[in-house]
């Protein structure tokens, strides 16, 4: 139990739901056991209930709040865990077919600090960045197992976030059988996922909302899919009628795979240019291209706050260059996923992009991640990923 004093009540409260260090008494924390990290009930200091919290001695981050919990104690791990997992599950009921992609633990957003559990068809690809959680792993493995059955269970804890957390990097097999392909359908197109290889856990799941409305407008266009990975975007644009689609990525693994991705839809295979997509704009651009359809996804290019001026300077080159190769009455589908681009400032960095264009250009569209990544609204990083639908209007 840890009892804030006025200050840090009030942000629990009101405000965001983690605590630093430096928001607590220096006495909160001392206690050994919560150096891995433990749930611990919270009260404020008149004794009220603010709810219950995963509290570490290893992260910056003292305490996330983790929702309420019925009673007086704070919840064992187990039965903690077993609650909170099998809710999340609940709410996506529905959401996917047993041989399609869903997110179906989403981290704080599922009151569950630093677990998320993909699904991809009968395989579970987790990640773990909290203390507490990954010292959870093997009754989450069991938790999860009693649920879904699953082939595998694979731990992607292969991120640098970790090490804030004093974890170590790795890939770990925590049930199952190896599985190193799967393949999943979504919206009647097949996409090949890689849980040991692929990015994130294996495929930018949260992209289905945005990957669909291209299969829509995709209808009879002329595609260009910049930064396309595997072709996620690519085949949604096939499998929607595109006339023509051109692939753009650096990576040859990445095109080698959006090359069987479409033999395995059964499309023709789209033409890939590997190379740098700030280049390939410019010759596209001197060659005189111009398309219906633009797909703009870039990795995340602030990774850090540090990092938001000179990311935002590529994000409005990038735009500024892609919108110049609409043709008129032509769409760019333009995504950001760094967090710490603020949806507002990503706005902003658009309208720069069109500031000295000859034609007007509206925004059509706003989108983000699917309902499977639900946002908590006093946890802003938990909406990271903004998609806008641009129209060139003459
Ligand atoms: N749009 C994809 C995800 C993009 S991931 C999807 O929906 O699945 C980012 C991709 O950008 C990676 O495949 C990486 O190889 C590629 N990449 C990063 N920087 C690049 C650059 N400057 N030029 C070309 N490709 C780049």
């Amino acid at each position: 139990m840890i009892e804030l004093d006025k200050r840090a009540a009030r942000l629990a409260q009101r405000g965001h739901p983690w605590l630093y260090r430096d928001d607590l008494k220096k006495s909160d924390l001392e206690d050994s056991e919560y150096s891995t990290g433990a749930i611990v009930r919270v009260l404020d200091p008149e004794g009220r209930d603010l709810g219950i919290a995963f509290a570490s001695t290893r992260s910056k981050i003292a305490l996330r709040l983790c929702g309420s919990w019925a009673g007086e104690d704070s919840p064992g791990l187990e039965e903690f865990l077993v609650d909170r997992i099998e809710r999340a599950i609940r709410l996506r009921e529905g959401m996917a077919p047993a041989d399609g992609g869903v997110r179906l633990v989403h981290g704080e957003s599922d009151l569950i600090p630093g677990l998320v559990v993909d699904r991809y068809a009968d395989v579970l690809v987790l990640q773990a960045t909290t203390a507490l959680i990954d010292s959870a792993l093997p009754l989450v493995t069991k938790i999860l197992s009693d649920l879904l059955s699953p082939r595998m269970i694979l731990a992607r804890n292969d991120q640098a976030v970790r090490r804030l957390e004093k974890l170590p990097e790795e890939v770990v097999l925590l049930a199952g059988e190896s599985v190193e392909r799967v393949v999943i359908e979504e919206n009647g197109i097949h996409h090949i996922v890689r849980p040991y290889a692929g990015h994130k856990t294996g495929m930018y799941l949260d992209q289905q909302p945005a990957r669909q409305r291209v299969k829509e407008l995709a209808s009879a266009a002329k595609v260009l899919d910049l930064f396309s990975y595997q072709g996620g975007f690519s085949m949604a644009a096939l499998g929607g009628g595109a006339t023509s689609v051109q692939m753009v990525d650096q990576s040859k693994v990445a095109l080698e795979l959006a090359k069987e991705t479409a033999l395995l839809n059964h499309f023709e295979v789209p033409e890939m240019i590997r190379g740098n997509v700030f280049d390939v704009i410019r010759d596209l651009r001197n060659e005189q291209q111009f398309y219906d359809l633009v797909v703009l996804d870039p990795p995340a290019f602030c990774k850090s706050r540090r990092e938001v001026e000179g990311g935002i300077r590529g994000y409005r080159d990038l735009n500024r260059g892609a919108l110049r190769l609409l043709a008129p009455g032509g769409r760019l589908v333009t995504c950001s996923c760094s967090h710490h681009l603020k949806s507002e400032l990503f706005e902003e960095t658009i309208r720069q992009a069109a500031l000295d264009l000859p034609f007007r250009v509206f925004v059509e569209e706003r989108m983000g991640s699917g309902r499977d990544h639900p946002a908590l609204l006093r946890l802003p990083e938990t909406e990271y990923l903004k998609v806008r639908i641009l129209r060139r209007w003459d």
